[in-house]
C-alpha cells in the first residue's frame, strides 16, 4: 500500500480552483512567466462562479453619473459595518473598474445602455446603479470569458476532476499539494514553488444553501491544517431570497436582481413589510437586514404558505421586461415550481449563500501567514466585513485573483529550487483517504458519510443558522465534536473510481473543521452585527466592533483569538459619508464622532 505510485507533477505556481478567482490568478501567474497548473474538482467552466446572476459592482458611472470608486468603497465598508479590511475594500473599489473593462476587452459581452455603454442595475445597499450585468447570467459570461483567455495563455495547464486534499509544507513554507483524480481514484502529488488557494466558499454544511456541491470548504480547512489563519468565520451570509418550494428546490437562489428591477416583498397580509424594518432602502436594504425581516415576519405568523414571503415582480414590470431581464428566474420557477413569475408572485425565504470569513491574507498581495501560500476569492476573508454586498464578489475574484497570481509568481521567482516534499505526509494522507475502503472498523459500528453530513447540516442550520445564542452554539459545537469522533469509522462500498460516497468522507472532514471555526468564532462574538445575529446579545458591542476573530491551530486544538481591526486613516474615513445610505447609527461611536468632526454629512 505504502509503495503505490502516484502521479507526480511540477510547476512554479499551483492554483487550486477554477472559478473566477482561480482562473484570473492563473492568467496573471502565467503572464508573469511562471509555469502554472490549475486544478479543479469539476469540469473547466462549471465552477460555482458560473451561477452568479445579478452582476459585478463597479463604479463606472455609466448610468448614475454621481457614482465612482469612492462611493463604492463607502458602501462596501458600511455594508460590512466597518469590520472589513479597509485596504482590501479600497483596492477592490478602485481596481474593479479596470477588471470590468479588461473582461470586456477579452470578449465579455455586457448588457448595454442606449448609448452603447455597459449597462448598470440597482442592487441592495449600493448607493447608485452599479451592477454590470448580462441579464441574470453574469457569472456564465465571466467564466466563459476567463476560460477563453486562460486556455489561450501560454504556460497554463488545467487538471479537471481532481480534488486536492492536503497542502505539503517544508522548512520554507508551502511546497505543493496532494490529492486524487476523481475518475481513476489515483493519488496525485503536485510540487510547486507557490500555491494559490481559490477554492471558493462553504455552504454545504447547512441544510438550505444556494451553493453548488463542491462548496465544502476544502481550501479553508487545508490552509488551517497547514497552519494558516482563518478570519471572521462567524459571518455567514443568508441571502434573503432562496426558493422555499417545492422541497427539492429549497435553497436555490432567487437573484437580488428581481428586487433590483423593482420587485417588492409582501407578507401573507399583502403588506410591504420592509417599511417596518428599513423604510429608506425598503427591499434594497442590505442582505442581513432583509433576511432577518423575512425571518421575523414568518415567526410572527405572517409568512407565506411554505414559510417564506412573497416576492412580486409581475405587478411592477411587463412580462416582456421580466423575460428579457430575468430569463433564468422565469425558467427556474416555471420548471421547478410551475410558477409563471410574469403573472404570479414567487415564494422566497433565507438561504445560506456566501461566507464572508476565510483565510486571513494581506490586502495588497493576498499572502497568507504561511510563506508561499496565497488565497483569493470567496475562500479568503477580509474584504466584506460582517456582510457582503451583492455584486461585490465577482469583483473580488477578479481583483484579488489577479493580485494573488501576480504575487505568487513573484514569490515563485525568488525560490531557487522547489522545496522537498515529505513522503511520510503523503503516506499519511493516503492512509486517511483509504480508510473508508478498508473493511469493517474494529472500534465500533461503521458510519455512513452521508448520514454524518446530514447530521452536521441539522446541527448548523438549527443551532448556528440565521439566529444564534450561546446555548444553541454550544449544542452545535457538541454535535460537531460527536460527529468528529465518528468519522474514523466512516466506511463506503465500491472502489476509488468515480465514487461519490468515498469522496464525501474527506469532504465531511473539511466541513467539520470549517463548521467548528464558524461556531467557535460565533460564540466569541457576543453581539449582533451584520450577518451575526445573537438572540442573547441583540445589540452591537462597541468593543467587539474593533476586533476580528481569528481561528488557528495550536497543538492540534482550534484556538480563537481577538485581533484589533486596523483603523482607517482619515483620508479613507472621509469618503464614507458620500454613501447615499450613510447612517451614523451603523457606526461604532468613535468612528461616528470622528466622521462628524471631519466632514459635512449630506444625504443624497
Ligand atoms: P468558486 O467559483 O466557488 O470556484 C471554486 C473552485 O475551486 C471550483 O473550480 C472548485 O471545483 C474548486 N475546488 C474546490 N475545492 C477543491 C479541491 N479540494 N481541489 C481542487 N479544486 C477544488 N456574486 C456577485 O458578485 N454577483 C452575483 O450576481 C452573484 N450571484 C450569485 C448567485 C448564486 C446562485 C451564487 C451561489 C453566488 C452568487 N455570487 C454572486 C457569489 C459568487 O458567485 C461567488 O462568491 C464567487 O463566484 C466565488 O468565486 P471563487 O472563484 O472564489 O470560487
Amino acid at each position: 500500500e505504502m509503495t503505490e505510485p502516484y502521479t507526480s507533477r511540477e510547476c512554479d505556481v499551483l492554483v487550486v480552483g477554477a472559478g473566477g478567482a482561480g482562473m484570473r490568478a492563473a492568467i496573471a501567474a502565467a503572464e508573469a512567466g511562471c509555469s502554472t497548473v490549475v486544478v479543479t474538482k469539476s469540469l473547466l467552466g462549471k465552477a460555482h462562479t458560473v451561477m452568479a446572476e445579478g452582476g459585478i459592482a463597479a463604479g463606472l458611472a455609466n448610468v448614475s453619473s454621481e457614482d465612482g470608486w469612492e462611493t463604492h468603497f463607502a458602501d462596501t465598508m458600511l455594508g460590512g459595518q466597518l469590520m472589513n479590511n479597509w485596504r482590501m475594500a479600497e483596492i477592490h473599489a478602485r481596481e474593479v473598474i479596470d477588471r470590468v473593462y479588461e473582461l470586456e476587452r477579452w470578449g465579455g459581452i455586457f448588457d448595454r445602455t442606449g448609448d452603447g455603454l455597459i449597462m448598470q442595475r440597482a442592487f441592495g445597499a449600493h448607493s447608485w446603479r452599479r451592477l454590470c450585468h448580462v441579464g441574470d447570467r453574469t457569472g456564465l459570461e465571466l467564466i466563459r470569458t476567463c476560460q477563453d483567455k486562460l486556455v489561450h495563455t501560454a504556460g497554463t495547464d488545467v487538471y479537471m476532476e481532481c480534488t486536492l486534499t492536503r497542502l505539503l509544507t517544508g522548512e520554507n513554507g508551502v511546497t505543493g499539494a496532494v490529492g486524487y483524480d476523481i475518475n481513476t481514484g489515483q493519488f496525485v502529488v503536485i510540487r510547486a514553488k507557490a500555491v494559490v488557494l481559490a477554492t471558493g466558499g462553504w455552504g454545504r454544511m447547512y441544510r438550505y444553501t444556494s451553493n453548488s456541491w463542491d462548496c465544502t470548504g476544502d481550501g479553508a480547512a487545508m490552509a488551517y491544517e497547514a497552519g494558516a489563519e482563518l478570519l471572521d468565520m462567524e459571518f455567514v451570509q443568508f441571502h434573503p431570497t432562496g426558493m422555499v418550494w417545492p422541497p427539492g428546490a429549497r435553497g436555490i437562489l432567487v437573484t437580488e436582481g428581481v428586487r433590483g428591477e423593482g420587485g417588492v416583498l409582501r407578507n401573507s397580509l399583502g403588506e410591504r413589510f420592509m417599511k417596518d424594518y428599513d423604510p429608506a432602502k425598503m427591499e434594497l436594504s442590505s442582505r442581513d437586514v432583509v433576511a432577518r425581516s423575512i425571518y421575523k415576519e414568518v415567526e410572527a405568523g405572517r409568512g407565506s404558505p411554505h414559510g417564506g414571503a412573497f416576492l412580486d415582480i409581475a405587478s411592477v414590470r411587463s412580462p416582456a421586461e421580466i423575460r428579457s431581464k430575468l430569463p433564468s428566474m422565469c425558467d427556474q420557477f416555471e420548471s421547478f415550481a410551475g410558477v409563471d413569475i410574469t403573472r404570479e408572485p414567487m415564494e422566497v425565504g433565507p438561504t445560506v449563500h456566501y461566507t464572508m470569513g476565510g483565510i486571513r491574507v494581506e490586502a495588497e498581495t493576498c499572502a497568507s501567514t504561511l510563506p508561499g501560500l496565497y488565497a483569493a476569492g470567496e475562500v479568503a476573508g477580509g474584504l466584506h466585513g460582517s456582510n457582503r454586498l451583492g455584486g461585490n464578489s465577482l469583483g473580488d475574484i477578479l481583483v484579488f485573483g489577479r493580485r494573488a497570481g501576480v504575487s505568487a509568481a513573484e514569490f515563485a521567482k525568488t525560490v531557487a529550487r522547489r522545496g522537498d516534499i515529505s513522503e511520510a505526509v503523503i503516506a499519511a494522507e493516503r492512509e486517511l483517504m483509504l480508510r473508508p475502503l478498508s473493511g469493517e472498523p474494529d472500534t465500533g459500528p461503521a458510519e455512513n458519510p452521508y448520514q454524518i453530513h446530514r447530521a452536521l447540516q441539522e446541527a448548523m442550520q438549527d443551532d448556528a443558522g440565521i439566529g444564534r445564542s450561546d446555548a444553541s452554539l454550544r449544542r452545535s459545537l457538541a454535535a460537531i465534536g460527536g460527529l468528529r469522533e465518528r468519522t474514523p469509522r466512516m466506511r463506503v462500498s465500491g472502489g476509488r473510481v468515480l465514487n461519490p460516497g468515498w469522496q464525501t468522507c474527506r469532504d465531511v472532514d473539511f466541513m467539520l473543521t470549517v463548521s467548528e471555526a464558524i461556531v467557535r468564532c460565533a460564540l466569541e462574538r457576543r453581539e449582533s452585527r451584520g450577518a451575526q445575529w445573537r438572540f442573547d446579545f441583540p445589540e452591537k458591542d462597541e468593543e467587539l466592533g474593533r476586533v476580528n476573530f481569528v481561528a488557528r491551530r495550536d497543538r492540534g486544538e482550534m484556538l480563537v483569538e481577538r485581533r484589533p481591526l486596523e483603523r482607517m486613516p482619515d483620508n479613507a474615513l472621509r469618503r464614507l459619508p458620500k454613501s447615499r445610505f450613510f447612517d451614523v447609527k451603523n457606526l461604532p461611536r468613535d468612528y461616528a464622532y470622528r466622521l462628524a468632526a471631519t466632514v459635512r454629512m449630506e444625504a443624497h
